[in-house]
């Protein structure tokens, strides 16, 4: 197999057989043309069910994380698919996580039969205590979103009885963590956010090991059809090219940004998981610092070229409120870009100062 960098390059991408064009054409078609009635030309009937540029974008996705890959409208479709192909029955979810997961599942899933319990991750024996017989799966998010905590999914695989664990991997990315690698049933991603990395389209994914599970995951993808666009499939593709390079900057930048936080007046808990461009920290003033930068755009999602700032108690995270997810009023959340570290403290200083 070759280097991961250049997997990101070529992965999934063959020339154009019409024409040799070395970037496939975008199949903007929905249907395609049958000789006879139930006969095909080819592997597509109706593009719900498989679309040509859809499917390069699948198969680049599981060339990455290791794995079989389904495409999906956003990452909440995505985690829809997974949670639905695999339960109903018993999940355990970490009480730091993407609120629409939180939602998703304590207010959508819990009236079909899912039954969820919360706990943090990081504490294995606490894991432990609530996974049951009947688990039917374990949901980590690592780094968890917004206060960044690392999970040990080795302990976590561990103590997985005969649950299956599904791992968000939309802030670690492929570069830093391949959980199917680690021995983990599913991996899925917010293409939304650095895979896509330009915050042009909004995108989701699932990828599985078991070929089984997989299947079923297709089936839910068709059945329900929460499908992504040819076009939005071909811009996350285009952006899987430079992720290893986007993220070596996007890891300068958190880097940076994190070390200056650190020593700033009236600034504590400055989290940075040692990877990535995601970094939170408190302050008493997080509304006014957020609504005070300018290469920070204060605007929702993340992991996009540019670097974006947020609340997420007022923003993002609302949807836990009242739960033992709920996040402090005074987090700020930031997604460092890859513009020149230098711009973006200067940004932050005269934020903080302001
Ligand atoms: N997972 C994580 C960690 C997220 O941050 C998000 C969105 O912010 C999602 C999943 C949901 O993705 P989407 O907004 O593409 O539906």
């Amino acid at each position: 197999m070759t280097e991961f960098a250049t997997r990101c390059v070529h992965a999934g991408l063959t020339p154009d057989p019409s024409f040799g064009s070395v970037i496939p054409a975008i199949h903007q078609s929905s249907t395609y043309v049958q000789p006879a009635p139930g006969e095909f030309v080819g592997e597509f009937d109706y593009s719900r069910s498989a679309n040509p540029t859809r499917a390069a974008l699948e198969t680049a996705l599981g060339e990455l994380e290791g794995g079989l890959a389904c495409a999906f409208s956003s990452g909440m479709a995505a985690e829809h698919a997974v949670l639905t192909a695999i339960g109903p029955g018993h999940v355990v979810i970490p009480d730091d996580l993407y609120g629409g997961t939180y939602r998703l599942v304590d207010k959508v899933l819990s009236r079909f039969g899912v039954a969820y319990d919360m706990v943090d991750q990081r504490d294995l024996s606490a894991l432990e205590a609530v996974v049951r017989d009947d688990t039917a799966l374990i949901w980590v998010e690592t780094p968890t979103n917004p206060t960044l905590k690392v999970i040990d999914l080795a302990g976590v695989l561990e103590r997985k009885r005969g649950a299956l664990v599904v791992v968000d991997n939309t802030f670690a990315t492929p570069v830093h963590q391949r959980p199917l690698e680690l021995g983990a049933d599913a991996v899925v991603h917010s293409t939304t956010k650095y895979l896509g990395g330009h915050s042009d389209t909004v995108g989701g994914a699932a990828i599985v090991r078991d070929p089984a599970l997989h299947e079923k995951v297709k089936f839910v993808q068709n059945a329900v059809g929460a499908v992504p666009g040819p076009f939005d499939c071909f811009l996350v593709h285009r952006g899987l090219r430079t992720l290893h390079l986007r993220v070596a900057a996007h890891d300068a930048n958190g880097l940076a940004v994190s070390g200056w936080l650190q020593e700033q007046a009236g600034v504590s808990d400055v989290r940075w998981p040692g990877f990535g461009g995601m970094v939170s920290f408190r302050h008493p003033d997080a509304v006014r610092i957020a609504s005070s930068t300018s290469v920070f755009s204060l605007a929702e999602s993340l992991g996009g070229v540019e670097s974006l700032i947020e609340v997420p108690q007022a923003m993002t995270h609302q949807s836990v409120e009242g739960s033992s997810a709920a996040v402090p009023a005074d987090l700020v959340r930031l997604s460092c870009g890859i513009e020149a570290s230098v711009d973006l403290i200067a940004d932050l200083a005269q934020a903080l100062e302001a």
